[in-house]
């Protein structure tokens, strides 16, 4: 039995080396790599023809995630009606690898190390700091997102001891549990290496409140697939790169974002975000909000898969969301996610996620948003298909009529 873990989708998002373009001269444009793509990819389920954004945003309503879905799977929810703070709980990954440094406890409100090491206890990641010496008293312990390791910054965001991470790429996959990335087994020394350890921003359990969100006040309908893609910082992953598309495919928006905070891996591999790309980059995050704030309204419906990580990155609250992760959810249930590359080679008959530069934020949200419309069509299908099993209810019957 082949057996995936694919934690790597809780943290790695999928990504594209856009430029800051405006929407009309993007949405002309196609870039180089989507000309290069072969062409033998069956069509897609995208038929806007068939069905308006309103029809749309009513077949989706039974698909929206409660407030309680929308918490178990790690989406930022406001403190309280109205406020722009935020929190966020952020289940466990499951760990593929044999040596765990601690145990998870999942119902946990705050997440400790579980004193397998020679931790006091005293150590909560991203909150305490364990020494007080002079020199470590501001520290904080991380978890790198990579090689499991645990180091240590000060608050600051400086690094205490500069320590090579030497890491697998690759997911944990197959029987006999090997790297994709260099088919080592489980637990082998990592075939990759980069100067520091890496961070999510986040820790598992309860974080927050967290500063900077914002949230649309008033209503202005639509539907609308969103991608963000992620780069590594002293402060964890930050936005870096974003696309929304409409239901018809059509780009309405896509920037390069400036992080906040110091670059320490741009994560090209899977962010598709190269040194260069940020160089140019002009916008924050906070223009990047603006931006979005003027056409995602309170009742707009935002789809994407794990979406949960890019309004975490683009620190947006809101309530109306479809996330193919629910939609085409794992077979061995929640919090396993299937990933958006094999539903869109399963369902689309389309490979995304395949080139080398990394990802694509537009492709990966034409295919969410083509995830979405081919659940729609399907059960639109299936009630047309129920009501044409009764006949005998119909009024007019055509054999009869044309005797
Ligand atoms: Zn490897
Ligand atoms: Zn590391």
């Amino acid at each position: 039995m082949h057996i995936c873990i694919q934690w790597h989708d809780w943290f790695y998002q999928e990504t594209d080396a856009s430029s800051v373009d405006s929407a009309s001269a993007a949405t002309r444009r196609r870039r180089p790599r989507d000309r290069r793509r072969p062409p033998a990819a069956p069509p897609t389920p995208s038929t806007p023809q068939r069905i308006s954004t309103e029809e749309l945003a009513e077949a989706l309503r039974p698909h929206l995630l409660s407030p309680k879905r929308m918490w178990a799977m790690g989406y930022p929810l406001e403190i309280k009606p109205t406020s722009t703070k935020a929190v966020v709980y952020i289940n466990p990954p499951p760990r593929p690898r044999p040596l765990q440094l601690t145990t998870w406890d999942v119902n946990a409100p705050e997440f400790v190390p579980g004193g397998s090491q020679s931790d006091s206890g005293r150590g909560s990641w991203g909150s305490t700091p364990r020494s007080d010496s002079d020199e470590e008293a501001d520290a904080v312990e991380h978890l790198c997102v990579r090689c499991d390791k645990i180091f240590r910054m000060t608050r600051e965001g400086e690094y205490l001891v500069e320590e090579t991470c030497a890491y697998h790429w690759g997911r944990v996959c197959g029987s006999d549990s090997r790297y994709t990335c260099c088919n080592s087994t489980l637990g082998s020394k990592g075939c990759s290496t980069a100067r520091f350890h890496v961070w999510s921003g986040t820790r598992p359990g309860m974080n927050g409140p967290l500063e900077g969100y914002v949230r649309a006040r008033s209503p202005k309908g639509g539907v609308y697939a969103l991608d963000a893609e992620m780069c590594y910082t002293t402060a964890g992953l930050e936005l870096a790169s974003i696309a929304v598309i409409a239901a018809d495919g059509r780009l309405v928006y896509k920037s390069l974002v400036k992080p906040s905070s110091p670059v320490v891996d741009h994560n090209t591999r899977f962010s598709g975000i190269r040194p260069r790309d940020l160089a140019r980059a002009t916008k924050t995050l906070r223009d990047v909000q603006n931006d979005i704030l003027g056409f995602v309204g309170s009742d707009t419906i935002l789809i994407g898969h794990a979406l949960d990580n890019d309004l975490r990155a683009l620190k947006l609250l809101h309530s109306a969301v479809v996330d193919t992760c629910a939609l085409y959810p794992h077979s061995r249930g929640f919090p396993l996610r299937r990933s958006l590359r094999a539903l869109s080679e399963e369902l689309l008959g389309r490979s995304v996620q395949r080139g080398s530069a990394g990802h694509s934020p537009l492709e990966d949200a034409r295919a969410a948003m083509d995830l979405v419309l081919l659940k729609v069509h399907e059960e639109r299908a299936n009630r047309t298909r129920l009501s044409n099993q009764l006949p005998m209810l119909q009024p007019y019957d055509p054999l009869i009529s044309s005797a």
